[in-house]
């Protein structure tokens, strides 16, 4: 059976759904994205994604066309139609479409909203067991990367280098530190048991995975730092592993084919994602 996706109001197959090529998105990655994940029908801490969604569009200027609880209703109603168990809701909003290409915002045109579902059983993924390897990238993104912007470039090139060299993630380093991973958040934990992560700032974007998983961490008295730290520190390090809506907590095993801790996922990183279900299934919507 077709999936159906969401375009500006309507509900279409998903073969049929599609924007103008005046759009800005198209034209100038003049829109904004979020991603949330579905676990047993349900929403993963939506809340956090629809505020950093209207922070993001807030920082572009762009206001949504859909207030955010409507938003949500169309996240849940698409989730029913399509009949998701596991997976995710993607959606993404732009400036719209113009009757050109000039770079100014257009007056009078009311921007874009798209949504659609993918399957992903990310409870059950076979990398959660195993782990992943990580490669190293120069980070080569511009100056506000808290906004969840549609220009992906940069990471589109550093997944595909991961790709080729059978990662599942690549680290991106600024001036020696890593900055988080194409896309996912990067924590390591060290020799004295602190787990470390990138502070937030415009190096890097607010993950919504990160924020839980740092807050579920200090309820339980782990000892969190958010700072930066660089890909030695990470290879000394007893544990790494990222956070994203599309993988919760994930081990990362080793950093450019060389072994993080004992090669396999830690036991720190397998309490985190336990930790990080049970809160996902707790509280979806
Ligand atoms: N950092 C980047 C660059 C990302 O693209 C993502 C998710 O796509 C994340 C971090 C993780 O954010 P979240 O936990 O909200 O999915």
């Amino acid at each position: 059976m077709e999936k159906t996706a969401y375009v500006n109001g309507s509900y279409v197959p998903l073969s049929e759904a599609k924007v103008s090529v005046l759009d800005r998105g198209f034209l100038f990655a003049d829109g904004i994205y979020e991603v949330a994940a579905v676990l047993d029908g349900k929403l993963v801490d939506n809340a956090s994604h629809l505020a950093r969604l209207e922070r993001s569009v807030g920082e572009i200027r762009l206001e949504l066309p859909e207030t955010t609880a409507r938003i949500e209703e169309i996240q849940k109603e698409l989730v029913a139609r399509n009949k998701l168990v596991n997976g995710m809701v993607y959606l993404e909003v732009t400036r719209g479409a113009d009757t050109g290409r000039d770079f100014a915002f257009p007056k009078g045109v009311k921007p874009t909203l798209v949504m659609f579902t993918a399957e992903k059983d990310i409870v059950g993924s076979p990398a959660a067991k195993t782990g992943i390897n990580v490669i190293t990238v120069p980070d080569i993104r511009w100056e506000r990367r808290d906004i969840k912007s549609v220009a992906l470039l940069a990471q589109v090139l550093a997944k595909q280098a991961a790709a080729e060299a059978g990662a599942g993630e690549a680290w991106m380093i600024q001036d020696g530190k890593v900055t988080e991973g194409g896309s996912s958040s990067a924590f390591i934990l060290t020799q004295d048991d602190v787990i470390v992560t990138r502070q937030n700032g415009s190096e890097i974007l607010p993950g919504c995975t990160r924020k839980a998983v740092v807050a579920l961490a200090e309820e339980r008295q782990l000892r969190v730092e958010e700072r930066a730290f660089s890909i030695e520190e990470a290879l000394a390090a007893k544990e790494a592993f990222i956070t994203s809506a599309t993988v919760f907590v994930q081990a990362v095993v080793s950093i450019d084919g060389k072994k993080v801790g004992s090669g396999k996922p830690g036991p720190l990183t397998d309490r985190l994602r336990e930790i990080y279900v049970e809160f996902a299934k707790a509280t979806a919507v």
